[in-house]
This record gives C-alpha cells, sequence and structure tokens, in this order.
C-alpha cells in the first residue's frame, strides 16, 4: 500500500518502538508508585517525555499534561477554562473549519449557556487576526483556532492571533494535532496558551496526547474534567500511560532533528503529486492556501470524479475523502463547505497526506493510479474535460 492518509494518522517510526518496547515489557512500573524502583524508573520516563515534547514547542516540561489524545486536549482546554473562568465571561471565539474535538465541544458548552463566536474563512480556508479582533467583547474568555486543518493543511496566522489575544487578555488555546512536528510551532513567539498535540500525527503511538497549559504571564488554570488520584497536577487523573507517553517522547525529539530537512523533502514530493497530476488532468482545484499550507498536504478536487469512488479505483493508494471523523459519518466536508466550494468539486475531493516513508518511486506510481482513477470516473460520468469548466489548479501567485 502507498500511504497518503498521514493527516489520519501516521506509521509508528520503528525508534518509536524501540524506545517504547521496555515499558512495555520489563519496565512496568507505574509513575505514581514512589516507593520502588519501578516506580522511579517509570516516572523518571515519564519527565524525559515532557522535557522532549516541552523542546519542540519551546516549553518548560512542567507545562505538559499528558492525556490520551488531542481530542482529550481539546475537550480538556475548551471546557477547562470555560469553567475556570466563567466568572469573567461565557464568550468563546473559534472557527467554522476546525476539527470536531473543537467544534463538537463548542456546541456541548453551548447548551450550556455559553455563547460561541465561528468565525467565517476565506477561500482559501483561512481566518485573519482581524476578525478574531473584532469579535472579541467584554465577554470573551477563550480563543480556540487550530495551527493548520487537517483536511486542506491551511495554516492560520497564529502569531498575529496569540498577539490579539494577548493584547486583549483573552486566553488563546491552539489546536496543533497537525502542526507541531511538521511545521515550527513555539508557545512564546505565538503567544500560545494552551495547545494540544497528538502522538499518533507525528509517527508516535495512538491513544497518547498533551496539553501544553501556559505555567506564567500568565499562568492558566483549568477545571479538571476527569477526577481522581490528581495526577498531572490534578489536571487530569489516571494511572499515566508510560509506554505511550515514551514513544511520544521520543517521537517529538525525532520530529524536531528531522523538521528542517524532512520538510522540504515532502514538499518537493507533494508538489511532485500535484504537478504530474495536473500536467495530465484539467479541472482539478487545489484547496486550502497556495503557500500558507502544511507541507505534506494536497486536497485536491477533480469535477466530475466522484471521490470516494476514484478512490477505491486507485487500489493500492491510501487517500482520503476528507478527515477521518467527517469519512466515518459520511457526511460532506464541513471544511470545504466553509470555504465555499462548490457541491460538485466537494464530491470529486481528494486529500493527499505525505509522510516520512514515502518515496519517489511511490509518488510517481501514485501520480499513474490518480490520473488513470480520475479518467475512469469521469467517463463513467460521462465529464467532458474540455468542457466549459476551468479551474485553476494554482492560486494567483502561487510559484512551485
Ligand atoms: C487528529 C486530530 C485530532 C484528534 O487527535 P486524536 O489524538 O486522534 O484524538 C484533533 N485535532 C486535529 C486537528 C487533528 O488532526
Amino acid at each position: 500500500m502507498i500511504y497518503l492518509d498521514n493527516n489520519a494518522t501516521t506509521p509508528l517510526d520503528p525508534q518509536v518502538l524501540e524506545a517504547m518496547t521496555p515499558y512495555l515489557t520489563d519496565e512496568f512500573g507505574n509513575a505514581a508508585s514512589v516507593d520502588h524502583p519501578l516506580g522511579w524508573a517509570a516516572a523518571e520516563a515519564v519527565d524525559k517525555a515532557r522535557r522532549q515534547i516541552a523542546a519542540i514547542i519551546g516549553a518548560d516540561a512542567k507545562t505538559i499534561i499528558f492525556t490520551s489524545g488531542a481530542t482529550e486536549s481539546d475537550n480538556l482546554a475548551i471546557k477547562g477554562a470555560a469553567e475556570m473562568y466563567k466568572d469573567k465571561g461565557n464568550h468563546i471565539i473559534t472557527v467554522a473549519t476546525e476539527h470536531k474535538a473543537v467544534l463538537d465541544t463548542c456546541k456541548y458548552l453551548e447548551g450550556t449557556g455559553y455563547e460561541v463566536t465561528y468565525l467565517p474563512v476565506d477561500e482559501f480556508g483561512r481566518v485573519s487576526a482581524e476578525q478574531v479582533a473584532e469579535a472579541i467583547g467584554d465577554r470573551t474568555i477563550l480563543i480556540t483556532i487550530m495551527a493548520a486543518n487537517n483536511e486542506t493543511g491551511t495554516i492560520h496566522p497564529i502569531c498575529d492571533i496569540g498577539q490579539v489575544a494577548k493584547d486583549r487578555g483573552v486566553l488563546f488555546h491552539c489546536d496543533g494535532a497537525q502542526a507541531v512536528g511538521r511545521i515550527p510551532v513555539d508557545v512564546e513567539a505565538m503567544g500560545i496558551d494552551l495547545l494540544s498535540i497528538s502522538g499518533h500525527k507525528m509517527y508516535g503511538p495512538k491513544g497518547v496526547g498533551c496539553l501544553y497549559v501556559r505555567g506564567r504571564s500568565p499562568r492558566v488554570r483549568l477545571t479538571c474534567q476527569i477526577h481522581g488520584g490528581g495526577h498531572e497536577r490534578g489536571m487530569r487523573s489516571g494511572t499515566l500511560n508510560v509506554p505511550g507517553i515514551v514513544g511520544m517522547g521520543a517521537a517529538a525529539e525525532l520530529a524536531a532533528k528531522e523538521l528542517p530537512e524532512e520538510s522540504q523533502r515532502i514538499r518537493d514530493l507533494r508538489d511532485r503529486l500535484v504537478a504530474g497530476v495536473t500536467a495530465k488532468l484539467d479541472c482539478v482545484k487545489l484547496n486550502g492556501h497556495p503557500t500558507q499550507r502544511l507541507p505534506n498536504t494536497a486536497y485536491l478536487s477533480f469535477a466530475g470524479a466522484e471521490g470516494e469512488a476514484t478512490i477505491s479505483a486507485m487500489g493500492d493508494v491510501a487517500a482520503s475523502t476528507g478527515s477521518a471523523c467527517t469519512t466515518a459519518a459520511h457526511t460532506r466536508s464541513h471544511v470545504l463547505g466553509a470555504m465555499g466550494v462548490p457541491e460538485d468539486l466537494v464530491q470529486g475531493s481528494i486529500r493527499l497526506s505525505l509522510g516520512r516513508f514515502n518515496t519517489k518511486e511511490e509518488i510517481d506510481h501514485a501520480i499513474e493510479r490518480i490520473i488513470f482513477s480520475v479518467t475512469a470516473m469521469r467517463k463513467v460520468s460521462g465529464f467532458d474535460q474540455k468542457g466549459g469548466l476551468t479551474i485553476s489548479s494554482q492560486a494567483p501567485g502561487e510559484t512551485r
């Protein structure tokens, strides 16, 4: 299988597995056991992972709260801040194209008396810091905006949004599940107060993630969402997933080390893929921002070729019609909808997200498969490539 669905999940890096293995076998201690060496070894391993993860986002190790993944981190950040600061206000600002873990959490809070503003995006899926500034009112307690979108790869102006949040004294939560490990993220430079990270989006294991919680200026406090033994500074109880955490730490260190070279390598492969496909196929639209976009993502709409059927016909190439969660729910992409992409193009959308283990040979093979598949589907639907519809695969000003 040629795996081009790395925004859904990434394979475990063998070096990560190697780091985890002792903690799945001999070193099975509970990191909260303070009375014997097995517990100490586990606690030490967790502390190391905390430092490894904190280092890649420019944070202090003490600010990392381990969770079961970015979904839980989003829930803890948003519900935890909303409840903690409810005396200050009840207004939350987010964006229409957020991940369901953020949108559904906001919807839940709306049902309990909070007010939520869902900012619209431009045709590239981007929100501006000015839009955020205008939406802030006296009762605003939280801004929650993702760093990079999981479907389009579009990167929001996080630095500017963080500055607005700081100027106006509003907390800023950022879902960094797609961004951390793929593009530089720095909580100080970007003014981020809360940052959600997932292990399995950066070649670590599934079922582990973390939330960065700013420790000073300001010190952010959260109402815990899972009660119990008071682990993780009381913010998230439950015995720590030591092997998972060790894996996530190793994955973070590896990602940081490889990021500069790897992001360029993946960008080149991604651009080769798009160029190869659009050289042979007309009426293809590239969704997302032309330049402010994750280096690994190309979300293409093929007019006249239904997405799911096209992917089925691709055989050994694994891609996706949208995010894994919207695919499971069999609903059309809310992200493309918010960007104003016409329904017939939304129907023909395929997200190609590359990763660490993709090779040039794989990409060349994928190009052939995609061209074959789209052409076949267009034949079935009777779509005429030379018909009136012409859609640029490049936004004005884009250079490859
Ligand atoms: C994958 C993803 C999540 C969910 O992360 P899990 O660790 O799978 O819970 C949240 N937000 C974004 C943007 C994602 O891409």
